[in-house]
């Protein structure tokens, strides 16, 4: 087989047979080289072409155009083993319709700008920005485990014309995450659902009064003891602060994406933990996720904010 030229997508494994233009779009047809071997079977060059028809995947923009590019799919038959199939895509997320680096540029994209703003941008709709960006912040949220506090604080920030719930770690100060609203009920299926919850010993919550009146969780999940250290007041500016930088184009922004930002892509406090660990010892974190647990993440760091 001769190998392809490179060409001006920078696909190279891509042949462009065509190309057509508007004001602002840009459709190439593209045509991918024949597999080499049989999917099913691993047999070399015996297949059958047969159907094939143009599918569309979204590419990064060129020169301010949205741009298509047609993809020229087959379909083979193997003689050896009788199998149909499509061959997968180079360069491509299939599940999307898109090239790998539109996938990549969206991923970016989408934690700096609104969702409207990013899919006008590359021709997507909407909701497929937001899917992406989804995707990407629980990833992302698997990914930064931040350790659960001695001393838990959860206090109240006006953000994005409402009240939002945030958690902090008042010995580390650091912020452990945002929730959409401060309703009572959110506020404690969370608390339900913290990680290694037993390692709460204190629970600072020094401005919710219907808080005080709450016994379901506390009792059930954690030591409680009620304080009226003035501690988090202090980080409410921090907060304040971090959430304005991370929001400097104003509006646009939904709940998710500033909690995303704020949480995702700020200075983490990490620390190694102070005990040995076995090397012997099995840990069970999960996730999937691979695991070099080295350092202990505490979250968002601020007090260099
Ligand atoms: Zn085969």
């Amino acid at each position: 087989m001769t190998e392809l030229p490179d060409n001006i997508l920078h696909l190279p494994q891509y042949q462009v047979l065509g190309c057509k233009s508007t004001d602002d779009e840009m459709h190439f047809q593209v045509d991918v080289p024949d597999p080499i071997a049989c999917e099913e079977c691993g047999v070399q060059g015996e297949f059958v072409r047969f159907g094939k028809r143009d599918v569309p995947y979204r590419d990064l923009p060129i020169h301010g155009k949205r741009v298509t590019l047609w993809v020229v799919r087959r379909r083979y038959t193997c003689r050896a083993c009788k199998t149909t199939f499509r061959p997968q895509l180079p360069e491509m997320v299939d599940g999307f319709r898109m090239t790998l680096r539109l996938h990549e540029y969206v991923e970016k994209e989408s934690f700096n700008h609104p969702y409207t703003f990013v899919a006008a941008q590359t021709g997507l709709d909407e909701k497929t920005v937001r899917d992406i960006f989804n995707a990407r912040a629980e990833f992302l949220g698997r990914w930064h485990r931040f350790e659960t506090p001695r001393i838990l604080g959860i206090d109240e920030l006006y953000l994005n014309k409402r009240y939002r719930c945030i958690l902090t770690n008042i010995e580390e100060r650091t912020l452990l995450d945002l929730l959409a609203t401060r309703r009572q009920d959110v506020v404690t299926n969370y608390l339900m659902k913290l990680k290694d919850r037993q390692k709460v010993e204190i629970v600072s919550m020094d401005m919710w009064n219907p808080y005080r009146a709450v016994g379901n969780w506390r009792e059930e999940t954690m030591t409680y003891f009620e304080t009226d250290m003035p501690v988090t007041n202090a980080y409410t500016e921090s907060i304040n602060r971090l959430a304005k930088d991370k929001n400097r184009e104003g509006r646009g922004y939904s709940f998710e994406v500033m909690r995303a930002r704020m949480l995702y892509t700020t200075k983490h406090k990490k620390k190694a933990p102070t005990a040995k660990v076995s090397p012997f010892y099995k840990k069970t974190i999960g996730y999937g996720l691979p695991d070099f647990a080295e350092e202990l993440n505490y979250g968002v760091d601020l007090s260099t904010i």
